[in-house]
C-alpha cells in the first residue's frame, strides 16, 4: 500500500513524488512511457522557452551550457533528479483504471494492480494531438509531432499551424533544405509566437523563401498533394510530407476512467479545488498541464511544479502557503 501513487513521470509528476517523500509519505510513480516521455517526444535539440531556474524541481539546481536548456539537457536533468531522490518508478506501464475509495484505492494498469491511499494524476496532454479530421490524415506522410529536419531535405513539406511549434518547424525545415509551405487558418502568424521567432519567420515569408497560405484550411490529404480551401477557392498543392502542428488536448477518456469530472466551461476544465488540487473524487488529485483542460497554455512546468506543495499539504493536513499561480505570466507554447 503506497501513501501516494503519481500517474505521470513528467516534470510535475516527479515534483509531486519528491514533495510526498519529503513529507514522509511513500510514493510510487507510474508512466506509460519513458521517464519524462513528453520531453522525449520534443524536437531534437529543442530549446526550452524557460530559463533553467524556472523549471527546476525539488530545489535541485539545473546547470546548462547555454542560456536556456535544451531537450537533451532537460532529459538528463530530470533523470538525474529522479535518481538522486531515489524515486520508485514503474515505466512503460499504462494506467487504465481506478477502483476503490479514498484511503484504499486499487490502481489498474496494463501490467497489474497497485494499492494506494491517494492518487495524483499528472498526465499532461502531449500525446493527444488536435486532429484535422480530414480524409488522408492517417497517411504515413502525416505527423502531429516534429522531430528534426533531416527526413525532409529536398522534400515538399506542408506545415499546418501558426503558433510556436509550427513556426519553429517551418524555419528549421527551410534552413535544412526543405521546400516549406505554411498553411494557416488565420490571417497571419499568431501573436503568440515568441518575439525572437516571429520576425524571422515573417521575413522568410516576405522574401518568398517560405510560402504561406493564410485564411486557409486543409480539406483533404492525398498521396502526392494536399487540398486546401483558400479565400480564392479550392487549391491542390504538390506535397511530400504534412506536419499538422495544431496543438494537443487532455485524454478526457482517461480522466473519466479516473472518476474525474469535467466542467462545461469553454476549456472543459477538469473539476478540482484550486487550493488543494483535489478533484471531485476524494483522494484523487490532479497536477500540471492537464489541469488546464483545453487551455493548454494555462499550466506549464514553471507554475505546474508548485501544485505538488498544495497537494501534499492537503494530504498531510498541514498548511501550505497559497501560491498565487498567476504571478508567472506565460504566453502559449503551442
Ligand atoms: C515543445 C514544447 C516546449 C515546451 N517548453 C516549455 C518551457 O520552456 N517551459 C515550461 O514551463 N513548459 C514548457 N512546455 C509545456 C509543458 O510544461 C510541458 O509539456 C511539460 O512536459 C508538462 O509537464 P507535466 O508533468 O504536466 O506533463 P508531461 O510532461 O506531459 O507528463 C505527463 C506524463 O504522463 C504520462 N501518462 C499519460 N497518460 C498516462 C497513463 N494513462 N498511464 C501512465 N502514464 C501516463 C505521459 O507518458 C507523460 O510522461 C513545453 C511544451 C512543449 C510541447
Amino acid at each position: 500500500m503506497h501513501d501516494v501513487i503519481v500517474i505521470g513521470a513528467g516534470p510535475v509528476g516527479l515534483a509531486a513524488a519528491i514533495e510526498a517523500r519529503r513529507a514522509g509519505l511513500t510514493a510510487l510513480v507510474i508512466d506509460k512511457g519513458a521517464l519524462a516521455q513528453s520531453i522525449v517526444g520534443y524536437p531534437a535539440r529543442m530549446e526550452f522557452f524557460s530559463t533553467p531556474d524556472l523549471i527546476e524541481i525539488g530545489g535541485h539546481p539545473f546547470p546548462v551550457q547555454g542560456y536556456k536548456p535544451t531537450r537533451e539537457e532537460g532529459l538528463e536533468y530530470y533523470r538525474g533528479v529522479a535518481a538522486r531522490e531515489g524515486l520508485e518508478l514503474r515505466l512503460y506501464e499504462r494506467v487504465i483504471g481506478l477502483r476503490g475509495a479514498h484511503g484504499a484505492f486499487t490502481l489498474v494498469t496494463e501490467k497489474g494492480e497497485h494499492a494506494a491511499r491517494h492518487v495524483v494524476v499528472a498526465v499532461g496532454f502531449y500525446d493527444h494531438p488536435n486532429l484535422l479530421n480530414v480524409p488522408g490524415e492517417d497517411l504515413p506522410k502525416v505527423t502531429h509531432y516534429y522531430r528534426e529536419p533531416y527526413p525532409y531535405v529536398g522534400q515538399k513539406v506542408a506545415i499546418v499551424g501558426a503558433k510556436n511549434s509550427a513556426a519553429k518547424a517551418a524555419l528549421d525545415c527551410h534552413r535544412h533544405g526543405a521546400e516549406v509551405t505554411l498553411l494557416v487558418r488565420g490571417a497571419a502568424v499568431s501573436d503568440k509566437v515568441k518575439y525572437w521567432i516571429k520576425p524571422d519567420l515573417e521575413n522568410r515569408i516576405k522574401e518568398g523563401s517560405i510560402t504561406a497560405c493564410f485564411n486557409t484550411t486543409v480539406t483533404e490529404i492525398r498521396q502526392a498533394s494536399v487540398v486546401v480551401q483558400t479565400p480564392d477557392g479550392e487549391r491542390e498543392i504538390a506535397n511530400d510530407w504534412l506536419l499538422a502542428l495544431t496543438g494537443y488536448r487532455p485524454d478526457y477518456a482517461f480522466l473519466g476512467a479516473m472518476g474525474i469530472a469535467v466542467g462545461d466551461d469553454e476549456w472543459q476544465t477538469p473539476v478540482y479545488d484550486e487550493g488543494t488540487f483535489e478533484t471531485n473524487r476524494q483522494g484523487v488529485y490532479i497536477a500540471g498541464t492537464v489541469c488546464g483542460g483545453l487551455h493548454t497554455s494555462r499550466w506549464f512546468i514553471e507554475n505546474g511544479r508548485f501544485h505538488a506543495r498544495q497537494i501534499v499539504a492537503h494530504i498531510t493536513g498541514t498548511q501550505a502557503e497559497r501560491i498565487a499561480f498567476d504571478r508567472v505570466a506565460w504566453k502559449t507554447q503551442e
